[in-house]
Formats: C-alpha cells, structure tokens, sequence
C-alpha cells in the first residue's frame, strides 16, 4: 500500500482540492472549501501530528515533509531522504494513517519522493543500519530478541519472544468470586486485542494474588489466537532497567522504537515507575503511540490509579482510559481449588483435613498456598512423615502468618454452646441442670487452656462463679477425658472449632 516512488516533478500547491476529489464523491474532504489546497490539508494533518508527538520528534521527522500533489487516491510527500521514509513507516504509520485518511480521506495511499534518487540498495543498507542498532540495544539490555521490526513492503517483519512463563496460562488460573471479573475482561481482551473496550487493561491487587499470572494468560491466549501479533510482557523494573541503558548509549529512540511496534504490551508492576520522571516521559511516548494506533496496552499494579505516588497525572489519566479491575483475596471456597490444583500439580497426597485446615489458616495470598505447600511436600519426604494437621501446624507456623485471632471466652461460650445444641440464654441462666452444668465446666476448662484469663475473670463470666469453682470444673473435665473416649472426642472437637478462628 505504502510504496516508494522515483522523484517525479516537485510543486508545492496544485489545483483546488474540489477537483482532485471529484472522482471520490464519499470523502468527507469533499466538503473543503475551493481555496484550500493540499497544503493547507497537510498542515491540519500537521497540527494534529503536532499533539500527539513531542517537539523533538515532530521538528525532525514531520517539519520537512511537503505535499507534492494528490490525485484523490495518491498522496505524494517529498521527504529528505530515505532514511525518513523508514523512520516514519517503522514508527509512525499507525497513528499518521488515520489522520491522513481523515484530511484526504479513507482510500488515500502514500507515496514517499526523495530529492535525489536512492537506491533501494542504500534505502536497504540504511534499514539494516537500523536494525543492528535497535538488535544491539536488546542484547544489552537482555529483551527479546528482535530481528526486524520493520514493517515495509519487501522487508519481512519478524516475530519477538514476548517472554511469557509457560506456567501461567488462563487453563491453570483458578476462579472464583476474586478474579472472575478480572479473568473475564482478560479473556476478551485476548479474543480482540486493542479494539475491546477495556484498553488499556488495568489490573490491580496486593502481592500474590495473581496479577502476573493472569497478564500473561492474556498475552498467551492472544498469542495463541492472533500468532502474527507482536505480544511482550515486561516488568516495569525491566522496561526501567532497558531505558537507563538507552539513556546511557544514546539510543533513547531506539528503546522508543522498539515498544512501539508492539501490538500487546503488557507492563508489570507499574507502580515501579514511581519518581522515574524521564522513564515516565518515554513511556509517556510508547504510551500516546499505542493508544493512537489502537494497540492493546495492560498493566498491573499494587495500587489504583489515584493512589499511584508521583507518577505525572497525565499518565494517570491514561490509566483510567480504559478499565480498572481489582484482584481480591480468595474466599475459603476459592482457596480449597486453589490448593487442591496446587497439590495436583506438585503430585503430593495430602488429606481433606489438612486441605482444609491450610485453607482456613492461609489468609495472606496465592503465593503463600504455594509456599507452605511446598514446605510441607519438602519436609514430609526430608522427614518421611505423613502430611498430618500437626505438621501441617508446625510447618504453617514457619511460612505463613497463621491467622492466631485472640480467642476470647465469649467466642469460647459461643462455640460449645452451638456445639451441644444448648441456649446461649440458658446456659447463662440461673437453673442447674446437670446438662448446663457441664457444658459451663467445659467452656472454664477451655477457657483456662486458651485464654489468658486469670480463673477469677473465667469464673465471674461463666455462672458468677469464683476461681474454687473453675479450678473445681478443669478437674473434672481432666477426669473425665481420662476415663470417657466418647466425651474426650467431643471435648477435642470443640476445641478444634475454638482453635479455628
Ligand atoms: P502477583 O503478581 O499478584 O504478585 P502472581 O501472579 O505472581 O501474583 O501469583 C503468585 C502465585 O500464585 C503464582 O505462582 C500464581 O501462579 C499463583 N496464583 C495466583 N492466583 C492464582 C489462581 N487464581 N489460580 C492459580 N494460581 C494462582
Ligand atoms: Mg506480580
């Protein structure tokens, strides 16, 4: 579509645009008016190049354009060199296209003229120049290897690693009342990158919970259904890491060039942009350019939009172009699932109980199931056990914050109470059934067990007792465990459900 031309004749103004137009009656152009000319067209085009380059950019690549003519299907631009007819098809095509078909209208073609002829020989030579440029700035900088990022007629455009973990696809990411709204946006964002709604894509939630996983399902099941899509996934400590380097061999616009030919970005943790001003202002660029060619761009982050700490509020506003969606803490159901594929996946044998017991006590995130699994799988072989709750405990206290809630002796009334089917009202009645009588011997006992009450305290809460009373009552208790099995399992039960919480 884009083709180069041998120079013809130069002239700067050419005939009312009414007339080039007339064989394209659809063109909204049509509706110029007679003394407009192609250049006036074209500076329009430039004004809006204008907004969405930076000065810099704009006096060097777009300044010395000039109109030579137009046919009403053709535009010719006469350019300095071929270098230019490189640099703004590699770069600039994707957002320079709309404009033009905008201002001259939607079947306009390009056609590049330079001042004294080249050959396709040299125009060749100055892309390889370029390419082992930007070739030499990944290698640096340890990204993708990119062996052409051309997209010129003739020259083929070459496919990048979009260096996606294997391990994170949608098919392993298990769902629940968390992330189903986050998964859900993410699958569509696969099946139509760039022309969904929710672009940019902005995941957020704590460490753990499952962002990078499912960014990379997207950019796998994109890859997967649109394989000649530029897909790439970088860490924004990476993307940080790269431009310093840039900065450092003066190839900043080959860093730019390079994001911006991509069709699927997706930046990790950009809350690590964080008071990287300059970072900012390239990726500021990147960010403009995408957008504008409508290339789908996904983020993550640890915190929403607003809440991002000196990052420009113009990137901020970008941010919430599109969608926010938050990844929340996993529900017990959730957790189950998750630890159950966990366990598949690390082909492991643990019990319910155990599945269960982890799933209560793991309240932090994802990545803590995975560890204290891990854990357990690594010291039940070290130590050839069985994976038992009471490893399970003691393992769970090395890798995970159990969640140790104070037990109060109200929660401990509660749960024997509702464990013996008994009224809260008349356990704390008055009457002496022998029923209500134990039931309040065993909340003293655990009370004195897993509270840090002193007996007077257990004894004034339990009956308006005293201390006598409940020392009287953990004997008993202590006696009978001893000599009834049916009881002692009863009385570890409730305990169990005392511990829980
Ligand atoms: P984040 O990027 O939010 O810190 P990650 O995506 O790195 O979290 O997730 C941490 C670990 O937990 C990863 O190994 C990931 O595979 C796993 N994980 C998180 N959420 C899920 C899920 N819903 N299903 C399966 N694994 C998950
Ligand atoms: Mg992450």
């Amino acid at each position: 579509m884009y083709t180069f031309v041998k120079r013809k004749q130069d002239k700067d103004r050419v005939p009312n645009l009414r007339t080039a137009l007339s064989n394209n009656p659809l063109n909204p152009v049509t509706m110029v008016v007679d003394t407009q000319t192609y250049s006036d067209i074209w500076q329009n085009c430039l004004s809006l190049i204008k907004e969405r380059t930076s000065t810099d950019e704009f006096t060097k690549w777009f300044k010395p354009i000039v109109p030579l003519d137009f046919d009403g299907t053709t535009l010719r631009l006469r350019v300095p060199n071929m270098s230019y007819v490189y640099h703004i098809e590699k770069n600039y095509i994707p957002s320079l296209k709309p404009i033009i078909h905008q201002m001259f209208g939607t079947k306009t073609q390009l056609r590049y003229t330079v001042p004294s002829e080249q050959s396709a020989a040299q125009a060749a030579a100055l892309a390889a120049q370029d390419t082992a440029k930007i070739k030499k700035f990944i290698t640096q900088t340890n990204t993708a290897n990119i062996p052409d990022p051309y997209a010129i007629p003739g020259l083929k455009r070459v496919q990048i690693d979009p260096q996606l973990n294997p391990g994170y696809t949608f098919g392993n990411f298990i769902v629940g009342e968390c992330n189903k709204l986050a998964r859900s946006v993410g699958m569509q964002v696969a099946i139509e990158p760039g022309t969904n709604p929710y672009n940019p894509l902005y995941i957020y939630g704590r460490s753990g919970l499952g962002k990078t996983h499912i960014v990379q399902a997207i950019g796998h099941a994109t890859k997967e259904r649109r394989p000649e899509l530029q897909v790439l996934y970088v860490p924004m400590n990476r993307f940080q890491a790269q431009y310093t380097t840039a900065v450092r061999n003066g190839e900043v616009n080959d860093f730019i060039s390079f994001y911006q030919m991509i069709d699927v970005l997706i930046i990790d943790d950009i809350q690590e942009l964080s008071g990287k001003e300059k970072t900012q202002n390239a990726f500021f660029n990147i960010f403009n350019h995408l957008q504008l060619a409508g290339k789908q761009l996904i983020f993550t982050s640890d915190k929403t939009p607003v809440e991002l700490k000196d990052i420009e509020q113009r990137l901020i506003t970008r941010f919430k172009w599109g969608m926010t969606v938050e990844l929340e803490q996993p529900d017990y159901e959730t957790k189950i699932k998750i630890i159950r594929s966990k366990i598949a996946k690390l082909n492991i044998q643990i019990p319910e109980d155990v599945v269960g017991f982890l799933a209560e006590h793991i309240n932090a995130n994802v990545r803590e199931i995975e560890g204290a699994l891990s854990a357990l799988a690594a010291n039940a072989s070290f130590l050839n056990k069985k994976i038992t709750t009471s490893l399970a405990k003691d393992i769970l206290k090395m890798y995970v914050q159990v969640c140790q809630k104070e037990i109060t002796i109200e929660h401990i009334v509660k749960t024997v109470c509702e464990h013996l089917n008994l009224d809260i009202e008349k356990f704390n009645s008055p009457k002496r059934t022998r029923e209500i009588a134990q039931a309040r011997q065993i909340a003293m006992y655990l009370s004195k067990q897993h509270t840090k009450s002193p007996l007077t305290a257990i004894g004034a809460a339990i009956g308006g007792k005293n201390h006598a009373t409940v020392l009287h009552a953990c004997k008993a208790i202590t006696n009978l465990m001893e000599t009834d099995k049916v009881f002692r399992r009863t009385l570890e039960e409730i305990e169990r459900k005392v511990t829980a919480k």
